[in-house]
């Protein structure tokens, strides 16, 4: 769902101690601005408007420079009027849903907005809240109460709004006061606003040792992703198989548009799954005249290098043919080895296993042979 953003990066950061204002300071080598933009960008904002301060508008674009689909808004005194201006700034037709985002919590990704815009199906706000796990006490130098937390929750950002609901309760909100989060605005004015998990990670760096943590954070955010293959090719005539890019002399080939290697196309197939990025058959079109008789280990380099292309790399695989004939034992290593090779990874990390299915099934009656691989791969988050 296309959605505009609201950034607001006009405040000081006092809290922050001393240096630049907070969403100035580098995050691993980037301003903490250009990673909230860069992080909204990517969850598909159609466009954003980045409100700061008047004499920082000049610096916007350095700090964004090279990226689409924004433009810079001078901020008012408060949050509030920051916010203000950047509605302001927005087209004059909004009708999509506007999210309002704070430039201090670098770490938005789209996981996030989806979850947001999800639930604006059924409210005229979505805001990202987490539990309060601590025990709340009330005092000032001794506790005069325990607070109960139950229903208690903290509120994040981005918050996401309905654009009109959002709009006439700005309108509405009184010029003197100042709301402590927009999804306030909207309840004031009697509108609906539903809390949606929130996450650790879209913290609001605010004092000087958040700073730190985000650098640690900045550095190893990454995850692992588990994606699954599954081919099958039919035996036919020939005199050998094509399996984990090892030849295997045989009774019979295996038929296929390229080398009909099954380990393969399967293991091709679990890192593309993996990544994200479709199948095999998409990037490789058995209609393409190009890829008769290929051999497959261009396809599983394409898929590594794919994976590369995301900022990723493949950790581990583990492939399971499954047939009667040929015996896969006496060829395990040289296809471990193989595999390594092409995808550039330790012997200890690739995993070649053999099954019959005990005479069962097309596998069992020799008419063709399945493989099914398993790669886990590591990838920015
Ligand atoms: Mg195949």
């Amino acid at each position: 769902m296309a959605f505009s953003a609201v950034i607001v990066a006009a405040g000081a950061g006092l809290r922050a101690g001393p240096g630049e204002p907070k969403a100035w300071r580098p995050l691993a080598g980037k301003p903490i601005l250009r990673w909230s933009v860069e992080g909204l960008l990517a969850a598909g904002a159609a466009d954003i408007v980045v409100v700061a301060a008047e004499d920082r508008l000049a610096g916007l674009e350095e700090a964004l420079a090279g990226l689409p689909r924004w433009r810079g808004t001078a901020g008012g005194a408060t949050r509030a009027q920051s916010v203000r201006a950047g509605l302001a700034a927005l087209p004059a037709s909004q009708e999509q849903p506007i999210l309002i985002h704070d430039a201090a919590r670098p770490f938005v990704a789209a996981e996030h907005v989806e979850r947001l815009l999800a639930a604006l199906a059924t409210a005229d706000g979505a805001i990202p809240a987490l539990p309060v796990p601590d025990t709340l006490k009330r005092g000032d130098r001794h506790v005069d109460a325990t607070v109960p937390r139950d229903g208690l929750w903290r509120a994040q950002t981005p918050q996401a709004f309905r654009s009109a609901p959002l709009l006439a309760a700005y309108a509405a909100w009184p010029t003197g006061e100042e709301p402590t989060d927009d999804a306030q605005v909207l309840e004031r004015a009697g509108g609906e606003v539903a809390l949606v998990p929130g996450d650790p990670l879209l913290m609001k760096l605010t004092w000087p040792e958040d700073f730190a943590m985000a650098e640690h954070l900045a550095g190893g955010r990454r995850i692992t992703r588990t994606g699954f293959g599954v081919d099958a090719h039919r035996f036919g005539p020939g005199d050998a198989v094509w399996l984990c890019g090892v030849r295997i002399p045989h009774t019979h080939g295996l038929v296929g548009h390229s080398d009909a290697d099954c380990g393969l196309h399967a293991l091709t197939d679990a890192i593309l799954g993996a990544i994200g990025e479709g199948d095999i058959g998409q990037h490789f079109p058995p209609s393409d005249p190009q890829w008769k008789g290929a051999a497959s280990d261009r396809f599983l380099a394409h898929a590594a290098a794919l994976a590369a292309a995301q900022g990723g790399r493949v950790l581990s695989v583990d492939v399971t043919l499954i047939c009667e004939r040929p015996k896969i034992g006496p060829h395990r290593d040289a296809m471990r080895t193989r595999l390594a090779e092409i995808l550039a990874l330790p012997l200890r990390r690739v995993s070649v296993k053999a099954t019959t299915t005990e005479g069962m099934g097309f596998t069992g009656r020799g008419e063709g042979l399945m493989a099914q691989a398993v790669a886990t791969v590591e990838t920015p988050a």
